[in-house]
């Protein structure tokens, strides 16, 4: 028999989705809050006596297990000790006790009672915030609410619903789910006067590791991975600081730095020479509600159609957005105006289109007068060999498509890793089919990044003259690849791009593109849960 932790009857209480996404969806994020809760110190009176601390019980005929902070024996009778860093409620008498907080001490009533074979019937918690302390009675009704709670919470265990979000909006500023369950853009989505909190975080604050060059090490050092090139010095970085490991073509993890990452939730990735992906692997477990639901709405046609028309009109529209930004100002050829057109009639068939066949013609057409374009948008005096003269790759025959694809390849690298920490199945995807070792949903989202995040990349930093064919690059039968040296410079320059800021146009709020494609995945996973609208509606500036 499953045993529900007083904790998580806390969370229903306070919200049925809080419960929800971390009993049932199992998604639990290390909260400062939640930390430093738990290392809570207080203090208990003189002279009360039978005092202990968190004490583990549990109830087979509750269905119950849960730590209490403490009790307390005196004048005959047990109370219950529960210390909260917030404040009490305002009543009409004075501090009250939040109505999950009371749920929460009734479980550990029930637990204690079963335990002492006495009945406990009262309970203090305190406030630590406003130094109030609220005394509960524990009776009948109490019990009651707690026999109901249990009934719902075990309906919701079946379901593969997520419960619809809290409407007391002031919760979710306090929720550490916040960033996962987005409630304040589904407040907005349902209500276009609304503005949204911004709840969801600004910047990862952990870094990707980028293990490169032949021969280099990745092992672990008490916490910290250690990363040692084979002729230069090591450099070590606390596993707290690391999201997840890349690591390119011949280096070497030791079995140690691998349990690390795992035991730390740590995503590792593996990539080729040339940047190709091979794999990935995210730890932890849960998710099948999530892809019950991915199935379930990516198995209607109709519904694909939509969200794949989505994606492309995001997609040509940011090539247009930047054909047009980057050629502002200067003479625009016939060859660039008719390009341009062709990319504008592309967007105007989108709407029309019946099919995914027929809409992947069109986002053809677009890419291709894209691509006719691009070379338009380098510098006219660079040496010849850093033009671009068409789009090949597999393999890249020279250096821009080499740029190209290993910027690619990365982006397909951090979507992969968005999806899997989503928890959905990067194998399942919208317009994209498993034909090839890639997988489709990525291959779908990465629609919306490749010009802002690749694309834009590569002109700009030829244009600044900083790639060189001696020093970044060389050739490998007809393909040209990226050296060592140019593999670096490009993960900087992307890993750069990746922290830059930008104001989402529908939200309103600004987050770095990092930030930005895991929110995409999320938006993806609301438009079939209910909530489309906003998902791939943003473009450049
Ligand atoms: S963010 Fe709000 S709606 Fe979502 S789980 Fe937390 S409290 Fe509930």
């Amino acid at each position: 028999m499953t045993l529900t932790r007083v904790m998580a009857v806390h969370a229903f209480a306070y919200c049925p989705r809080l419960f929800y996404l971390e009993e049932v969806e199992e998604i639990r994020l290390a909260d400062e809050r939640v930390i430093v809760g738990r290392e809570l110190h207080y203090e208990l009176e003189n002279g009360e006596k039978s005092v202990f601390h968190t004490f583990t019980l549990e109830s087979e005929e509750w269905g119950l297990k849960g730590k209490l902070d403490a009790c307390r024996y005196s004048n005959g009778s047990w109370c219950i000790l529960e210390h909260k860093r917030g404040r009490s409620r305002k009543g009409d008498h004075g501090a009250e006790a939040w109505d999950s907080d009371r749920l929460q001490v009734t479980a550990y009533a029930v637990l204690l009672s079963e335990h002492l074979e006495t009945q406990v019937t009262e309970a203090r918690v305190r406030y630590h915030a406003d130094n109030k302390s609220v005394q509960i009675r524990i009776g009948r009704q109490e019990y009651q609410e707690l026999e109901i709670a249990i009934k719902d919470m075990d309906i919701l265990r079946e379901s593969t619903t997520r419960p619809e979000i809290t409407p007391h909006s002031k919760r979710c500023i306090h929720c550490s789910l916040a960033p996962v369950c987005l409630p304040e853009e589904e407040r907005f989505q349902a209500r276009e006067d609304w503005e949204p909190l911004r709840l969801y975080p600004k910047h990862h604050d952990r870094l990707t590791l980028h293990v490169v060059g032949h021969g280099t090490q990745l092992s672990k050092s008490n916490n910290r991975l250690v990363v040692k090139p084979l002729n230069d010095v090591e450099e070590s970085y606390p596993i707290e600081q690391v999201e997840q490991v890349a690591l390119h073509g011949n280096v070497q993890a030791t079995t140690q730095a691998i349990h690390l990452c795992f035991a730390r939730d740590v995503q590792i990735h593996w990539l080729g020479s040339g940047g190709r992906y091979l794999g990935g692997s995210a730890p932890g477990k849960g998710g099948v509600q999530r892809r019950i639901r991915q199935y379930e709405a990516l198995s209607d046609l109709n519904f694909c159609l939509e969200r794949a028309k989505e994606l492309v009109r995001a997609k040509l529209r940011m090539q247009l957005a930047f054909m047009l930004r980057a050629t502002r100002g200067k003479n625009r050829n016939l060859q660039l105006q008719s390009n341009l057109s062709q990319l504008r009639v592309c967007l105007q068939a989108i709407p029309q289109s019946k099919t995914i066949e027929y809409l992947r013609g069109i986002e053809g057409r677009g890419t291709q007068a894209y691509f006719d374009s691009f070379n338009q948008l380098i510098l006219a005096d660079l040496p010849s060999e850093l033009h671009f003269y068409g789009r090949n790759r597999k393999p890249p025959r020279d250096a821009v498509n080499a740029l190209l694809s290993f910027g690619y390849q990365l982006l397909y690298r951090d979507i992969v890793s968005a999806i899997l920490t989503v928890g959905l199945e990067p194998s399942f995807g919208i317009m994209h089919t498993a034909r090839s070792a890639a997988y489709p949903l990525a291959l779908d989202i990465m629609e919306l990044f490749r010009t802002p995040l690749v694309d834009i990349v590569v002109i700009a930093s030829l244009n600044r003259r900083q790639w060189n064919m001696d020093m970044h690059f060389h050739k490998l039968g007809v393909g040209i690849y990226l050296n060592d040296e140019g593999r670096n410079q490009a993960i900087a320059l992307f890993e750069t791009r990746k922290t830059e800021t930008w104001k989402h146009p529908v939200l309103g709020y600004s987050l770095s593109y990092h930030r930005l494609m895991e929110l995409e995945v999320r938006l993806l996973e609301k438009t079939w849960m209910g909530h489309p609208g906003l998902f791939a509606m943003w473009s450049l500036r």
